[in-house]
């Protein structure tokens, strides 16, 4: 393995979508020696097991900072899927067919009652369907639908041509990327940050963007900078093969969900598991997916299982991401927490933190 190189502007750890679209947004504003580590290889971790779904609408109870947050960073994927194809020739296949939120209970009703009734009040694209209207949009969903609401804007993304656009724009960008190697702590001389060490020896360099996921809280920081504790949540997921494909919307119900692959993958999702970094699938995960998607699609009956896998949702306290300064020492950023939604929020998280990084070097 070639030796490592001593020193960067900036050190990004993990190379996740989170930790990939930061050192982008970083070459993109001219700072030049991003240095991008990652334990193991680009692109294999939470964001790899995601389902791409950019969806912050659907669920959504409030319009509060998180909410306004996510909608601005849904809306920037379409120049954002622009730009990595421009740059890289990769098509992230950004689907825009909109997403339909399934009530299947009274219960479920009365949510997406709620829900259509605030989020209009608020001037939010949602539209409201019938049982029948909503299978005449798509024929394969349940009879037992009792209405539906349709969310033109909340959208999805192909989460791994994703990660290859972003491996190859920074590469292209001329980001030093390590992989195999793990950051074991940050040095601190004063209150500043001078570098980091890895297990293939120092990197000195005055800013670090932990963006390592669910094992942010390893990286070893002084007591003035605690990282905040993360915890992984396990997500597992079923993949059905559909050709013709079954449905062009993304259908969500509240307890499951079905996604369409152009190119005949029909992702079945997920759990939410306290198991520890345990990332392993289970014969009780696969049974709740499949029965909460043959919920919204009997019709899924008779498709092959074609894959199954299990990620690690990173999961700060509150559920909330963690962005931005990471306590009282100069130079440490903090990207992490992303917990369900960190391929919504990547354009945005790219934005905040590259924008903080280039001010405080001002
Ligand atoms: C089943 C499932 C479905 C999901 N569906 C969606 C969805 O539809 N929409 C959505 O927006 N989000 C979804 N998510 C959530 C999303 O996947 C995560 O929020 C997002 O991937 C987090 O990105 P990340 O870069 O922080 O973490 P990761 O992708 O886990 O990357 C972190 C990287 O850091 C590396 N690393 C860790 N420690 C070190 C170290 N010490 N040194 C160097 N490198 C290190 C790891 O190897 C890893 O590659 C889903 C997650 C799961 C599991």
């Amino acid at each position: 393995m070639a030796s490592i190189k001593g020193s960067a502007d900036v050190v990004v750890i993990g190379g996740g979508v989170i930790g990939l679209t930061i050192a982008r947004a970083l070459a993109l504003r001219g700072v030049r020696d991003v240095c991008l580590i990652e334990r193991g290889n680009l692109g294999t971790e939470a964001s790899w097991a995601a389902a791409g779904m950019l969806l912050p609408q659907v669920e959504a109870d409030a319009q509060d900072e998180f909410f306004n947050l996510a909608c601005q960073s849904r809306d920037l994927y379409p120049d954002f899927a622009a730009a990595l194809r421009e740059e890289t020739g990769i098509d992230v296949e950004l689907d825009t067919t909109g997403t339909l939120y399934l009530a299947l209970t009274e219960h479920d009703y009365d949510e997406i009652e709620k829900r259509y009734e605030w989020q209009t009040r608020a001037g939010l694209s949602v539209e409201r369907l019938s049982g029948t209207e909503a299978r005449e949009l798509e024929p394969c969903i349940s009879e037992s639908t009792l209405g539906a609401l349709r969310f033109p804007k909340d959208i999805q993304v192909e989460n791994r041509r994703l990660l290859s656009a972003l491996a190859n724009s920074v590469k292209k960008l001329g980001v030093d990327i390590a992989t195999q190697t793990t950051v074991g702590s940050v040095m601190i001389e004063g209150n500043r940050v001078r570098g980091v060490q890895t297990s293939r020896g120092p990197i000195s360099c005055l800013m670090v963007v932990i963006a390592a996921g669910t094992w942010s809280s390893f990286i070893k920081t002084p007591p003035q900078s605690p990282i905040p504790g993360i915890e992984p949540v396990r997500g597992q997921m079923v993949c059905l093969e559909a050709k013709p494909q079954l449905t062009r919307h993304v259908i969500y119900s509240p307890r499951g969900y079905i996604v369409p692959r152009q190119d005949g993958r029909l992702l079945a999702g997920s759990t939410s598991e306290n198991a520890g970094f345990a990332k392993c699938v289970t014969a009780g995960g696969i049974a709740t997916i499949l029965r909460n998607a043959l919920e919204i699609s009997p019709a899924i009956s008779d498709l092959p299982v074609v894959d199954t896998w299990a990620g690690l949702r990173p999961r700060a306290a509150g559920g909330l991401p963690v962005l931005g300064p990471c306590g009282e020492i100069d130079g440490l950023f903090c990207a992490t927490g992303h917990y369900r939604n960190g391929i919504l929020l990547a354009p945005i998280t790219g934005e905040l933190i590259s924008k903080a990084i280039v001010s405080s070097q001002r």
